[in-house]
């Protein structure tokens, strides 16, 4: 199909001058403005929704990936911080307790105010319901960004910026190149999650008997999908979560084939995964025990898409360093979360594909981990960008691992350190040196081992 062509032009108010700005305020952009902001920067954080969290709230992404290696917690600094603040007033999953720093699940409301308060106490100045839709670029630099307001299109200048839209927009917007999907485009499936009311908890576990978490959810799909229950049927089920007393965090069903960087596919994405919740919640009354009399209460208002546009940076981490658990002089934190691939379509050989990777070559032992250089997240093709959470730069395996909202925390609070660091300049972002970025990650509490 020919697209049609039109030239854009128009004379728009620069509204706001800033040290740095972060656009899109899921947990690397939070991260990042947070880090920026403590460092004395003035800073503006900008949201296309009404709330900070990203998909961790308005894509109700139920819980936190593991944050610790099996013998310490290894994701400090912010990530820790808003767990510890989110546990102290009763904002992480009933079955929650202290020592427990693998799967975290939390209540999406607790964490929206939380988030709203992170960012009173630093000083970031927010614009929600505000969408980034083009850039001022001259060569390398990036002198602005556009966006759409209630009251029309306006400018926000910086010195600065971090790309955090997840889809790696502002960059892209930019000029800057971007990998997409692996050599035939195929790209992981979206989930639309949502939040499932009147949970019987102590039925299901007793129902679960000894079983593994899911293992005997898992059982239940395979049966359901013997006796035709399913109009699409999908063996890869991720599953519950306990957010709350009778509240249960659903992260269940793909829409395959979407690519989320595409508006027409992302509107009949969420249109068809809004039908395969209805269809997973009727399948969780008549299946799972404990669910008999469970209600719909939400489904997420943005739709769960697991990757998109990965931009090219200075260092694309790869799976190579994941096997190798490699350090690098530069890195700014270390993660270990398995490469985390949905299988692209439903089929038997991607799902057991998927199986043998995720819970078998890509599993870490305890004390594993690897290491993530300050130059993944560092944009190639511009002077003074930063990029950081699932759109950092990495190859498509590794972003298996790093796209979990732990390490967007880490890529995120790195990513503003250095943006801040470099507005203290003339902006440029390669002449922080790496050894201030990590002195200041540690005056926060990140975790950084040497190399
Ligand atoms: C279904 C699903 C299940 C998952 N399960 C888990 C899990 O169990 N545990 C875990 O830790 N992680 C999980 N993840 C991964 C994790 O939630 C995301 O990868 C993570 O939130 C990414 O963080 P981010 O800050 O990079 O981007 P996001 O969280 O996507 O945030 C990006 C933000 O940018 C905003 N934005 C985008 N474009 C613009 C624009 N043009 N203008 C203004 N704002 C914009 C968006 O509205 C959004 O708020 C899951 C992901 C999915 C999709």
């Amino acid at each position: 199909m020919t697209v049609k062509r039109v030239r854009w032009e128009r004379e728009i108010p620069s509204r706001l001058a800033v040290d740095v700005l972060v656009v899109g305020g899921g947990p690397a952009g939070i991260a990042a403005s947070l880090s920026a902001a403590r460092l004395g920067a003035s800073v503006l954080l900008v949201e296309q929704q009404g709330c900070l969290g990203g998909l961790g709230t308005s894509g109700l992404v139920p819980g936190f990936c593991p944050m610790s290696d099996g013998e310490r917690v290894i994701v400090g600094g912010i990530g820790r911080e808003v767990v510890d603040r989110l546990r102290e007033r009763g904002g992480t999953g009933a079955d929650d307790g202290p020592e427990q720093w693998d799967w975290i699940a939390f209540n999406p409301e607790s964490l929206k105010v939380l988030y709203d308060e992170m960012v009173g106490e630093a000083g970031v100045g927010v614009r929600f319901f505000t969408t980034l839709v083009d850039v001022l670029v001259e060569g390398r630099q990036v002198r602005g960004a556009v966006f759409s307001g209630r009251s029309g299109p306006y400018a926000v200048e910086a010195r600065t910026f971090v790309d955090a839209t997840g889809d790696g927009l502002l960059s892209y917007l930019s000029g800057a190149a971007c990998e997409i999907g692996d050599e035939a485009g195929r790209l992981q499936p979206p989930t639309l999650c949502s939040i499932f009311a009147g949970v019987d908890w102590e039925t299901f576990k007793g129902w679960r008997e000894g079983d593994q978490p899911g293992a005997a959810v898992q059982r239940a799909v395979e049966q359901a999908i013997k006796e035709g229950f399913f109009s699409s049927p999908d063996r890869h089920h991720s599953g519950a979560w306990r957010t709350g007393r009778r509240l249960a965090g659903m992260n269940v069903g793909h829409a395959h084939g979407v690519n989320g960087a595409d508006d027409e596919q992302l509107t009949e994405g969420i249109i068809r995964a809004r039908r395969v919740v209805q269809e997973n919640f009727a399948f969780y009354r008549k299946y799972v025990r404990g669910f008999e009399e469970a209600e719909l209460a939400a489904t997420a208002a943005l739709l769960g898409v697991r990757e998109t546009r990965r931009v090219v940076a200075d260092y694309m981490l790869s799976e190579g360093d994941f096997v190798a658990r490699r350090s690098f002089a530069d890195q700014i934190g270390r993660y270990n979360y398995p490469i985390d691939l949905h299988p692209p379509a439903a089929t038997d050989a991607d799902y057991e594909a998927f199986l043998a990777e995720f819970r078998g070559e890509y599993v870490y032992g305890a004390g594993q981990s690897y290491g993530i250089p300050l130059r993944s997240l560092i944009v190639r093709d511009l002077d003074n960008v930063m990029v950081a959470g699932r759109c950092m730069g990495t190859d498509r395996k590794m972003q298996g691992s790093t796209r979990v909202m732990p390490c967007c925390f880490i890529t995120g609070q790195a990513a503003g350190v250095a943006a801040a660091m470099a507005a203290g300049g003339d902006g440029a972002v390669r002449k922080v040196e790496s050894g201030l970025v990590v002195e200041g990650l540690r005056k926060d509490g990140a975790y950084v081992p040497r190399a």
